[in-house]
C-alpha cells in the first residue's frame, strides 16, 4: 500500500481509502456484519487506514464502529464521517447530530469531520449564522474533532468561494477522467494543493460507470490494451484508478468495496501507484474510452439514490440508468430495461410520465440534473404513445 502525507496534520494516509456507504448486505436494507467485518480486517491487514462515513449512510457508522471495538482497532484507523448540515436547524442540531455519529461509531473523537455535501457559499454562511464557527473551534480545542473539512458537489467557483471563506483542514471533491471538467474539477484539485489542502477524492469510477456500464466500444478498447490475464473490469478500474493516483495533488481516493474481489483488485493497484505512474499507452488508452463514453451517457446520473423515494413512487436512477443504456448497448435493450425499471407488469407501476414536476428530487441531486426534464426525453425515447394504457390493460388482464 502507497502512502500520501496529509500536509495539514501530517497524518500518512493509504492512498486507497475505504467507502462505507455501501456495505455488504445480507438482504436489502440489511448490513451482512459477517462479511462486512472480513472485509474491514482484510482491509486494514492490506495498510488501509482511512475510513469514510457519514451519519446518512443508512447502518454505516454504527457497523463500522461496532467492528473497529470489537476488533480493538480504533486507534489503527483514520475515521471521516459527515454533518448532514441540511438536516440541522441550531448549532443544538449540530451538536446533536455529532454525538449521534460518536456514539455510533463507539469512539469520542473524529479524525477528519465533513460538513456533508456542500453545494455552494451560500449554505456555508447559512451555518455561520448558527455560530459554527465557535463550535469547532471549541471540538477542535477538546480534541473531539481533529480535522474539519466539507464534501462537496457543486460549481468550481462556488468551490473557490468556500476554500476561501474558512481555514479549512481537508476537502472531498467528485473527480474522476470523465468529470475532469465537471464540479471542482482539476481547476479546484490545483487550486486546494495551492492552498496546502490535503484532497479526498469520491466518485473515481462514477458509481461504476467507468467500469461495468462503459459502453460496450469502450469496454473493448480497454480490454485489448490490457495486459494478458487481467480480467475486463479490473483493467477498468485500473486505468481509472492510476489516471487520479498520478496527480500528486490526490491525497486519498475513496472505493465503496462491497466485494471481496474489488478489496483485492483494489489493494493490488494501490500497492504501486505514485504520482507520475501513467504511461503515454495508459493515456492514449484512456483518450479513447473518454471519447466513447460521452458519446453514449446522456444523464450523468451516478446512481448514488439520493433523490429518492420521489413522491409519485418514480425509480429515478433506475430509468436513466435505462435511457443510457439505450445509447451505450442500444435502443432495445434500454427498452426492455426500461419497462423493468418501472415495474410495468406489476401491480403498482411507476412511468416517467407519471413525473408531476415537483422538484423535490432536484434539491437532492448532487449531480445538478434537471430530472424531470430528463424524465421527459426517457419518457420520449423509451415509452411510446399509449404505452401506459396498453401495459394497464395487460396488467388488469394477467389479474
Ligand atoms: S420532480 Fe418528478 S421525479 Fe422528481 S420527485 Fe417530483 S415527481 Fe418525482
Ligand atoms: S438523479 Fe441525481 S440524486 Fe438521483 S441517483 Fe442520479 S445522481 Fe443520484
Amino acid at each position: 500500500m502507497e502512502y500520501r502525507i496529509d500536509p495539514k496534520s501530517g497524518n500518512e494516509l493509504s492512498i486507497l481509502g475505504f467507502g462505507c456507504m455501501r456495505f455488504p448486505t445480507s438482504r436489502p436494507g440489511k448490513i451482512d456484519m459477517l462479511r462486512t467485518e472480513l472485509l474491514i480486517l482484510e482491509a486494514i491487514a492490506s495498510g488501509i487506514n482511512y475510513f469514510d462515513t457519514a451519519y446518512l449512510y443508512a447502518g454505516s457508522e454504527e457497523a463500522l464502529g461496532t467492528i473497529l471495538q470489537k476488533n480493538s482497532l480504533r486507534e489503527h484507523v483514520f475515521i471521516a464521517t459527515k454533518l448532514p448540515h441540511t438536516n440541522c436547524r441550531s448549532i443544538e442540531d449540530v451538536e446533536r447530530c455529532f454525538q449521534k455519529s460518536c456514539e455510533r461509531l463507539k469512539t469520542d473523537y473524529i479524525d477528519y469531520f465533513l460538513i456533508h455535501n456542500v453545494a455552494t457559499h451560500e449554505q456555508w454562511k447559512r451555518l455561520l449564522e448558527f455560530g459554527i464557527e465557535d463550535w469547532i473551534a471549541e471540538k477542535k480545542r477538546s480534541g473531539a474533532i481533529k480535522q474539519i473539512g466539507f464534501s462537496f458537489h457543486g460549481s468550481n467557483p462556488e468551490f473557490v468561494k468556500l476554500i476561501d471563506a474558512y481555514q479549512w483542514d481537508f476537502c472531498q471533491i467528485q473527480y474522476n477522467y470523465a468529470n475532469e471538467h465537471y464540479q471542482a474539477g482539476r481547476a479546484g484539485l490545483d487550486y486546494a494543493a495551492s492552498k496546502g489542502l490535503p484532497i479526498i477524492i469520491m466518485e473515481p469510477l462514477l458509481g461504476g460507470r467507468l467500469v461495468d456500464r462503459l459502453p460496450e466500444k469502450a469496454k473493448k478498447v480497454i480490454a485489448e490494451s490490457a495486459p494478458a490475464g487481467t480480467s475486463e473490469t479490473q483493467a477498468a478500474v485500473e486505468l481509472a484508478l492510476r489516471w487520479l493516483w498520478d496527480q500528486p495533488e490526490v491525497t486519498v481516493v475513496l472505493s465503496g468495496m462491497s466485494t471481496e474481489q474489488q478489496l483485492k483488485d483494489n489493494i493490488q493497484i494501490a500497492d504501486s501507484a505514485k504520482p507520475g505512474c501513467f504511461t503515454v499507452q495508459e493515456q492514449k488508452t484512456l483518450d479513447e474510452v473518454l471519447r466513447l463514453f460521452n458519446e453514449s451517457f446522456r444523464v450523468p446520473c451516478t446512481g448514488c439514490n439520493y433523490c429518492l423515494p420521489c413522491p409519485v413512487g418514480i425509480n429515478i436512477p433506475s430509468l436513466f440508468s435505462a435511457y443510457n443504456t439505450s445509447y451505450s448497448v442500444n435502443w432495445f435493450t434500454g427498452v426492455m430495461n426500461y419497462f423493468m425499471s418501472v415495474g410495468s407488469l406489476g401491480t403498482d407501476p411507476h412511468y416517467a410520465s407519471d413525473c408531476i414536476e415537483c422538484g423535490a428530487c432536484m434539491k437532492k441531486c448532487p449531480q445538478h440534473i434537471q430530472i424531470p426534464d430528463e424524465l421527459k426525453k426517457v419518457r420520449r425515447r423509451l415509452q411510446p404513445p399509449a404505452t401506459k394504457k396498453i401495459m394497464e390493460i395487460v396488467s388488469k388482464t394477467r389479474l
